[in-house]
């Protein structure tokens, strides 16, 4: 693969910057969720009027009709300004696109990826997140609805959000993978109750959601009704890219801070803190490597599959390594920064769990890629 830009790709990156220049905002993001949200929403929506979002998605449904590559840049040119946390919810949209009516597309995705409809994802349940084919919540037929019942967990910014896309289960007598079905959940509809859930740092990012013979009209379900089980499949390998949710750049982004303040604080750093530098930049080369095989071989139309956890695994250890070593580091209580850092390192912590935790991405692998058997020969 070149890894430089085409014609084409540079006038793009150029173009791009210059809108980044007079856009980003200059002061920081508010510490708190619920004081950044409008932030991190009214950016995300000037971002879209300004032509920047869903760059690879049609045209019709609100897209910019680009390329990967395109994507990718965007990425890297965000992290390179101090843009505003982007909401992680882009890869919502792809189960419309992919598996979506006409209707649904129309209907949902621009105002999806305008951010002037927010979504989440409601598949965890209390006693199915690794082992997700054992959910629970049940959708039953009737006339030309569906009545669904059951309980979310986890549900990222499930408070803020105006839809959920929601897995439940349509046929109880099927194959467990088989009876699961996907819907588009209004969250405002009668027999919802979100409570949320506050996380180590105080913000209220995720929630709960408690569906009590919640009525969605038939053509409220996406796709058939056995293909829950791939859309969610889908769903989950676009989110666990590291340049489909823009987390290589936040991190290139995070380290270039880091560098920065131990450059100012320690005119001459220790080996020791040099070695941890060193490690932290080495890791986050491999997982910027990686992403780009990812995408070469996204770009001659691969689709996402098992592969995907590589990079989720990748992106796990870079993330946890550069909060660790900014805790080690950034010592002096004193650093302006060090409650930001601190934050950060605890929802490091979360990179190992959500999105399938770091053990499952490891059975994948292993049964996936490898092909190695389920059980251990004896
Ligand atoms: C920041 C964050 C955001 C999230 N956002 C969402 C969201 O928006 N929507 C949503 O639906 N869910 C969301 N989740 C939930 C997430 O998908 C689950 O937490 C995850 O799948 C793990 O499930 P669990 O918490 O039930 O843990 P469990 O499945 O109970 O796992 C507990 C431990 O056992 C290990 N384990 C389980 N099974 C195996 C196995 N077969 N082999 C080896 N080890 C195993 C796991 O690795 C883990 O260490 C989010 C989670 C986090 C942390």
């Amino acid at each position: 693969m070149d890894l430089r830009d085409s014609p084409d790709e540079a006038r793009f990156r150029t173009r791009l910057r210059t809108w980044l220049s007079e856009n980003v905002p200059t002061e920081p993001e508010p510490a708190a969720l619920a004081e950044r949200w409008p932030h991190m929403r009214e950016f995300q929506q000037r971002m879209y009027r300004g032509g920047w979002v869903a760059l690879s998605y049609p045209r019709e449904v609100g897209g910019q009709g680009l390329g990967l590559m395109e994507e990718a840049i965007l990425s890297q040119e965000l992290g390179r300004v101090n843009a505003p946390t982007m909401l992680p919810l882009g890869h919502l949209g792809r189960p419309l696109l992919s598996h979506g009516s006409e209707e649904q597309r129309r209907r949902y995705l621009p105002p999806l990826l305008a951010s002037d409809e927010i979504w989440c994802q409601g598949f965890s349940e209390p006693q199915a997140g690794s082992d997700l084919a054992a959910l629970r919540t049940r959708a039953v037929r009737d006339g030309g609805d569906w009545v669904i019942s059951g309980q979310k967990v986890w549900t990222s910014y499930g408070v803020f959000a105006d839809f959920c896309l929601l897995l439940a289960r349509t046929d109880p007598e099927a194959r467990r993978h088989r009876g699961i079905s996907a819907f588009v959940v209004p969250l405002r509809s009668p027999g919802v109750t979100v409570r949320p859930i506050v996380l180590a740092n105080g913000d209220e990012e995720f929630a709960e959601i408690y569906l009590d013979e919640v009525r969605v009209p038939d053509r409220n379900m996406i796709g058939a009704p056995t293909d829950g089980w791939r859309i969610a499949m889908d769903v989950i390998s676009y989110e666990r890219g590291a340049v489909d949710i823009g987390y290589l750049s936040k991190f290139e982004r995070y380290f270039a801070e880091l560098a920065d303040v131990v450059r100012r604080s320690t005119p001459t750093p220790d080996r020791a803190v040099v070695r941890a530098l060193g490690e932290t930049a080495a890791g986050l080369e491999v997982l910027r490597m990686h992403c780009l095989r990812s995408l070469s071989e996204r770009a001659s139309g691969a689709a996402p599959g098992p592969e995907t956890s590589i990079d989720k695994l990748l992106m796990t250890r870079v993330e946890q390594l550069l909060m660790a070593t900014s805790l080690d580091l950034l010592t002096d209580a004193a650093e302006p920064g060090r409650r930001e850092w601190f934050d950060r390192y605890l929802y490091g912590r979360a990179g190992s769990i959500y999105g399938g935790s770091a053990q499952i991405q490891r059975n994948i692998l292993a049964e996936r890629l490898l092909a190695l058997p389920r059980e251990p020969r004896v």
